[in-house]
């Protein structure tokens, strides 16, 4: 509390009062709101980059709050992180998306799901015995799980991670490092992580189709994933031509407002029925 207070102080001596309000406001409301039901999970398709065949989904959380309007998940995933909140609001994600792939299964639609975690849910101990768990009684294959941690979640305490990463590995989930590129992982620490797919980060998408220096680290970045073992996710895909050229350098796999935004669970399945068969 001392740490989240002091950052919090510093950050008022930055910024505007209203932006102080705002996130302490934010901090006060979010206890209520997972205890409340007031988070929603939104899911973005992720896709073959070849075919275009939907693989699976990432949840993303989303909150709607009265008084406070749409507060977004880069807005108060930080301070849940601070508060330490995030280790509730990560439990319930983990079951509200695990409950979602196997209401689908059940209803004929095979997702692969993938989930957000934060550098404070690889601390805690009991998050891999969680996850098991929550598959094991839902009896979801682990293949069909992806947990995504960012480059700078890892870099935090790249040994603790490594072990935590190994660990869940080990029970059989999928690992991706998100947001790769604004992180600084080093190649020789990149080589040992225990990871299945590398996110590139959506900053060196955007601009894929003019950029010609985007083009060249997408490019090399896809040669260094498949010259380790590692698939590429191309995030931020928001015209047919960045995925042309995605397409043409062999990615993996694409997401982006291109193909669809995260939707709400009908949407989404809407969405599916939509896509002419590939
Ligand atoms: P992220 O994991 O890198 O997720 C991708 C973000 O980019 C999402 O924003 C998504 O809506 C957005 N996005 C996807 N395609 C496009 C596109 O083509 N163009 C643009 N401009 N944006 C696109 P969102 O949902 O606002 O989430 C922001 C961040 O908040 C996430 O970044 C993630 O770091 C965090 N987050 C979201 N949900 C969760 C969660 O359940 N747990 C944790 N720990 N973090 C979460
Ligand atoms: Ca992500
Ligand atoms: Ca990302
Ligand atoms: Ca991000």
């Amino acid at each position: 509390a001392a740490h989240q207070q002091s950052s919090l102080w510093s950050e008022y001596q930055a910024g505007s009062d209203e932006a102080y309000l705002r996130r302490l406001q934010i901090l006060q409301a979010l206890p209520e709101a997972i205890e409340r039901r007031d988070l929603h999970l939104h899911y973005q398709p992720k896709l073959a980059s070849a075919s275009g065949q939907v693989l699976g989904v990432e949840a993303l959380v989303r909150w709607q709050h009265q008084q406070l309007g749409v507060v977004r998940p880069d807005e108060f995933i930080p301070l849940a992180e601070q508060s330490g909140d995030i280790l509730r609001v990560s439990r319930w994600v983990v079951e509200t998306a695990l409950n979602q792939q196997q209401l689908w299964l059940e209803q004929g639609y095979k997702l692969h799901m993938a989930i957000n975690l934060s550098a404070v849910d690889l601390q805690s101990e009991q998050l891999v015995e969680f996850i098991q768990a929550q598959l094991q009684q839902r009896h979801l294959p682990p293949q069909q799980l992806t947990l995504e941690v960012t480059e700078s979640a890892v870099m935090a305490d790249p040994q603790l991670a490594t072990a935590r990463l190994q660990q869940l590995r080990a029970i059989g989930v999928k690992v991706a490092l998100d947001d790769f590129g604004t992180g600084y992982a080093s190649l020789a620490q990149l080589k040992q992580l225990p990871i299945d797919e590398l996110k590139l980060d959506q900053s060196f998408i955007r601009e894929l189709p003019t950029n010609s220096q985007d083009q060249v680290i997408v490019h090399s970045t896809l040669a260094l994933a498949h010259a380790l073992g590692l698939q590429l996710v191309a995030e931020g895909v928001e015209e047919a031509a960045a995925w042309q050229l995605l397409r043409d350098f062999d990615c993996d796999t694409v997401q982006g407002y291109y193909f669809s935004r995260p939707l709400a669970a009908p949407e989404l399945i809407h969405w599916l029925q939509q896509q002419a068969p590939q």
